[in-house]
């Protein structure tokens, strides 16, 4: 069984008391009445789906009830920290990057 560390708790708890509840991060437009309607819908539909690091909004559901932010790797389900929303995540994508594809030999 998988655990995770709720900041607001500040202890591991079963993953079954948690749900995700997508991508972390995402500004709200200032002025949401000059948007057009492309950014408006990027805004409220469209999700970035990377593969390695990714910073995602939970909430501790059957516990604290309160929201917080995971940083997952989306290949192995790895979740590397919890913070309170508000906070930076420490680890970024640029500090996990995959090794280098190697060079494809030319025949
Ligand atoms: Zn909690």
């Amino acid at each position: 069984m998988l655990h995770i560390f709720c900041p607001h708790c500040g202890e591991l708890r079963s993953e079954e008391e948690f749900h995700a509840k997508g991508q972390a991060h995402i500004p709200r437009p200032l002025d949401p009445g000059a948007c057009t309607d492309e950014e408006w819908g990027d805004y409220m539909f469209f999700r970035d789906n990377p593969r390695g690091i990714h910073h995602e909004l939970w909430v501790h559901a059957a516990g604290c009830r309160q929201y917080f932010n995971a940083t997952r790797h989306t290949v192995t389900y790895e979740i590397l920290e919890t913070y309170k929303i508000g906070e930076k995540p420490s680890v970024t994508s640029a500090e996990k990057k995959p090794a280098a594809q190697p060079a494809v030999a030319k025949a």
